[in-house]
């Protein structure tokens, strides 16, 4: 395949050092968060805290694609406004978190080019949507300015994993092209079962919580991505952990972007509260 040139369709984010223009462009890593509680965009804990020097060791992206757990529509959709808005997606939390603004701009170009990787499979440029908590809450602790542009993906509700994982591989030559992709979600995620009085306990797991991470840990390192995306056919404690795949689904997205050759590491791997875990995986670091 023909590769692009960013400056034909990234305009205005050319490299900013002319030298380099030409020379073979490093691919960017791949990140996958857990971005937990929407409270983890104003608390200082030790998430953010590892959100914020893991990004001091990421190259500058030019922009950022990002898929959230939180953005699950009919059909593969990419934000394509200038300007993105901030959406506060959920209730009942204090005012403050309400207020919170997330002002990086978008990039419209990305989120046709996109489209266009996308061609095999139908997607479709979104103008309602915006950034929504999955993206912001742990953006915000990478690149505080909110001066690198954002495209969200949406996960589509009525495709398979197994069609997840062979759409999102047709995105790799962004990688080649300085956008940063990042998945976020929670690997283990049943809000349902959520110890509320244990809430603060540190690194607190149910048992079939912990044999679920295990498991799924395991799986990621070993690059078994047949067993992740068949992930409803492991046993009962990781269906405890992906009672919907909605948190799960960004995980997949970033496997099928892995190459070869990039082995997984594994940061904020904490459980909280019980039925959830925060752990983030980085490939190509
Ligand atoms: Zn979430």
């Amino acid at each position: 395949m023909a590769s692009i040139t960013p400056g034909q369709w990234l305009p205005g984010l050319q490299n900013e050092n002319p030298e380099e223009e030409n020379s073979v462009p490093r691919e960017m890593p791949i990140l996958f968060l857990g971005h937990g509680s929407p409270m983890n965009a104003i608390e200082e804990n030790q998430f953010v805290r590892k959100f914020r020097s893991v990004a001091q060791n990421l190259p500058k992206p030019k922009a950022i694609l990002c898929i959230s757990a939180h953005y699950y529509t009919r059909g593969t959709k990419f934000t394509a406004m200038e300007r993105p808005k901030t959406i506060h997606d959920f209730g009942g939390f204090p005012q403050e978190l309400y207020q919170v603004q997330y002002p990086a701009p978008g990039l419209p170009s990305l989120a046709q080019k996109s489209v266009q990787l996308l061609s095999p499979f139908k997607s479709e440029l979104d103008a309602n949507w915006g950034l929504d908590h999955g993206a912001w809450s742990v953006l915000k602790h990478f690149f505080p300015k909110a001066d690198i542009p954002v495209v969200m993906m949406s996960l589509d509700y009525t495709k398979s994993t197994q069609e997840h994982y062979t759409l999102a591989q047709e995105l790799k030559e962004l990688r080649k092209q300085g956008v940063l992709i990042v998945g976020s979600g929670n690997l283990i995620h049943n809000l349902g079962l959520i110890d509320f009085k244990n809430f603060n306990k540190p690194n607190y797991g149910f048992d079939w919580a912990q044999e679920s991470y295990s498991i799924l840990k395991a799986a990621i390192s070993e690059k078994d991505h047949k067993k992740l995306i068949r992930y409803d056919q492991l046993n009962k404690s990781v269906q405890l952990a992906i009672p919907s795949p909605d948190h799960y689904l960004p995980l997949i997205y970033i496997l099928a972007l892995q190459n070869k050759n990039e082995q997984a590491q594994f940061f904020n791997e904490e459980f909280v509260a019980g039925s959830l875990n925060m752990a983030s995986v980085m490939f190509g670091v």
